[in-house]
């Protein structure tokens, strides 16, 4: 049988020799031996040598993603089995790994598995497969998973539009072990929250927020508070167990506030200490500014603005506009925490684009310091695409 292999254009293999594991289709002379979508591809330059062994996706602009650089890796059970003992490991590393806590267990290309995402609540796991190279093992890999974890079920939670992109249907049900109940309760940080991994977005949790909420929540102590796009309350929960006075909470998503509700209650915060809103921050930030409303700190955490280039300037300015409601807001001294979840914003932009905002608003902020995702979804050094969340905390003077 011939060999299933992929030849590049000549000078097309630069990308690779610097360990990224994308490889776009513009990048091929030739494909040999037939693959299927999912399967294992040997990747060689134009001379015919040897650079990587991949998945192919043919549906995809990424028609390859790397599994290994390493001729003599086979793509097998001991393939899978080290790839997520070593990021089990990592997470061990951090502290992360709470047998009642959670976190992101897997994330994609960080951890080598380009297109894996495994959440962990406490002994269940969450799953979601992205690539079709990672569809096509997805039986051994739930097999390892459930071997090396112990997880007494795994949940799949494949229903996200990136599929489509590879020609994967949308899928979610339970794989393995029992069903988790519902809600499933987490631990971090002394504070318990309910998430319903089967509806809830993402896998239901924004586990990479934990280290913000950690660095909001410390200044969060005596201050009213407007948590802006707060799903589930998590920033609420984490500020007034830290002695914030009260927190408004908005989502348009009446099902995560009602969340929300029952996470403050589980966490004996009492009602007069908060009030949840469902609205549209956009109109309920102008409203609450015509009616003179003065909060001590604003947290902005909205959803992916900049969905692709031709997006950007559009997206841009829905960030300067609800930063800029933002610190209309505030009182003296008044503190705004405002994130970019969109890959496609740099840091450097989304300071600019504060920046700008607080001209606009009149104000003259101090930056404190700058926030990123938690070091459970870390970033391969040869993959930057995977740093996508960026937050600020400024603060006015008083
Ligand atoms: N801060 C949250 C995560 C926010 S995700 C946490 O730490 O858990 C973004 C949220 O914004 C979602 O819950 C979504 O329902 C909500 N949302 C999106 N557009 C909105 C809008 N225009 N007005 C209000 N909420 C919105």
């Amino acid at each position: 049988m011939e060999k299933k292999r992929i030849k590049l254009n000549s000078g097309r293999e630069k990308s690779l020799l610097r360990r990224h594991v994308w490889l776009f289709s513009g990048a091929i002379a030739e494909v040999a031996g037939e693959p299927q979508p999912g399967e294992t591809v040997d990747i060689v330059d134009a001379a015919g040598k040897f650079l990587a062994r991949a998945a192919w996706s043919p549906e995809s602009q990424l028609a390859a993603r790397i599994w290994t650089f390493d001729e003599k890796e086979e793509i097998d059970d001991a393939f899978f089995a080290e790839r997520i003992r070593r990021a089990i490991e990592f997470r061990r590393f951090l502290k992360f790994d709470d047998p009642k806590g959670g976190c992101r267990l897997i994330y994609s290309e960080a951890d080598q598995l380009p297109g894996l995402v495994v959440d962990r609540y406490g002994d269940f796991l969450v799953v979601q497969f992205l690539s079709a190279g990672m569809e096509f093992h997805r039986e051994r890999i739930i097999a390892q998973l459930a071997e090396i974890t112990g997880a007494k079920g795994i949940y799949e939670r494949s229903d996200v539009h990136v599929r489509a992109r590879e020609g994967l249907p949308e899928r979610t049900g339970l794989v393995y072990g029992v069903q988790p109940p519902n809600p499933l309760i987490i631990e971090e940080a002394g504070a318990r929250y309910a998430v319903d991994i089967r509806h809830g977005q993402k896998s239901g949790f924004y586990f990479d927020q934990r280290s913000s909420r950690e660095a909001v929540a410390a200044l969060a102590t005596g201050r009213t508070i407007l948590n802006a796009f707060s799903y589930t309350g998590a920033f609420a929960v984490a500020t007034l167990r830290a002695g914030a006075a009260h927190v408004i909470n908005i989502d348009s998503s009446a099902p995560a506030l009602a969340q929300a509700a029952h996470n403050l209650e589980m966490n004996r915060i009492g009602p007069e200490r908060y009030e949840n809103r469902v609205a549209d921050v956009f109109t309920e930030l102008r409203r609450f500014t015509e009616e003179g409303r003065r909060f001590d700190m604003v947290i902005l955490d909205p959803p992916k603005f900049i969905e692709s280039q031709r997006a950007l300037v559009r997206g841009c300015r829905a960030y300067q506009d609800i930063a800029r409601l933002g610190y209309r807001l505030l009182n003296p001294g008044g503190v705004l925490v405002n994130f970019s979840c969109s890959g496609l914003m740099t840091p450097e932009l989304f300071q600019k684009i504060t920046a700008d905002a607080a001209v606009e608003a009149g104000v003259h902020p101090l930056l404190i310091r700058h926030l990123e995702q938690s070091p459970d979804h870390p970033v391969s050094l040869a993959v930057p695409e995977g740093f996508y969340l960026k937050g600020l905390i400024t603060r006015l003077p008083e």
